[in-house]
């Protein structure tokens, strides 16, 4: 299985047909611990944090498992690089169906989870820094885009749309663990703390969410695209090569049941109550 079913799986939760390129399997272990349906997505996706990288980083690969109901293991795409992964997340097809299929950065011209999303009547917005391929790849269509100046500003815009409460369906994006590890090293003090601030604020999200998003089946998604290798000659770290560190991924679904509103609570007690009274053996 590979990223590429991430769209898919979504679709079947919000009970919507799949994009027209959609070929990927869905993930069966996920759907088995979701609700029947979900009404409320946010996708959560840190770039470059990989599978190998999180077995060497216990703690953080435990704050994530504690905050979340399932784990898949998943390959990326071939060439493990941002927008020919994220395009396939998004779409459920492989590189060559989508068109991008190296280091460039189109407007995609194919269906796409954001189209299904929009025919089937979903709000949705995508969160994003400045420049970065979230940001590029999926415009021109009826979607939100927040743009913004860095991570922080992403996760506040995130933090206040779930508060409006107006979208179905959101992409918030978060970059600086890959970007620092082009820098330095992906395993170095400052991606580590870099790594660190993105479970931070996938913990911060599912409290928020829960807040936010109580009265509605929901789902939270910790969706890296890829993972990435120390070059020893270049003492800098990097991604694109088709070796567990780069194409092996980990990702994170967390699920909550809504809870019962004031009025529909009111609804229960007023059936119950008139059940009561028509028990063939009360004494009223
Ligand atoms: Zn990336």
């Amino acid at each position: 299985m590979d990223i590429r079913s991430v769209t898919p799986t979504l679709c079947r939760l919000m009970g919507i047909e799949p994009p027209s390129v959609c070929t990927a399997p869905v993930l069966e272990a996920v759907l088995e611990a979701a609700p029947s349906r979900v009404d409320r997505v946010l996708v959560y996706a840190a770039d470059a944090i990989g599978r190998v990288f999180l077995d060497n980083h216990p703690d953080l690969k435990k704050r994530l498992v504690a905050a979340s109901d399932v784990q898949v293991e998943l390959r990326s795409m071939m060439p493990p690089k941002t927008p020919v992964c994220f395009a396939s997340m998004f779409t459920g097809a492989a590189p060559e169906v989508h068109g991008i299929r190296k280091y460039e950065r189109p407007v995609l011209s194919c269906d796409t989870l954001f189209d299904a999303l929009a025919r089937a009547r979903k709000k949705t917005a995508i969160v994003a820094v400045r420049d970065c391929s979230v940001d590029i790849i999926f415009r021109n269509r009826p979607i939100d885009y927040f743009t913004e100046e860095d991570d922080a500003a992403v996760v506040k815009r995130t933090l206040s749309l779930l508060s409006d409460d107006r979208h179905d369906f959101m992409v918030s994006y978060n970059q600086e663990y890959d970007d620092t590890l082009h820098r330095t090293r992906h395993d170095g003090p400052e991606a580590l703390a870099a790594a660190g601030r993105h479970v931070e604020t996938f913990v911060r999200l599912r409290q928020e969410t829960e807040e936010h998003w109580a009265r509605y089946n929901r789902a939270l998604l910790f969706t890296p695209d890829h993972g990435a290798h120390c070059d020893a000659a270049k003492g800098k770290s990097d991604h694109g090569e088709d070796i567990p560190e780069d194409m092996d991924v980990l990702h994170f679904w967390r699920f909550g049941a809504a809870a019962p509103t004031d009025s529909t609570e009111r609804t229960r007690r007023a059936r119950d109550e008139s059940a009561a009274s028509a028990h063939p053996f009360s004494l009223s």
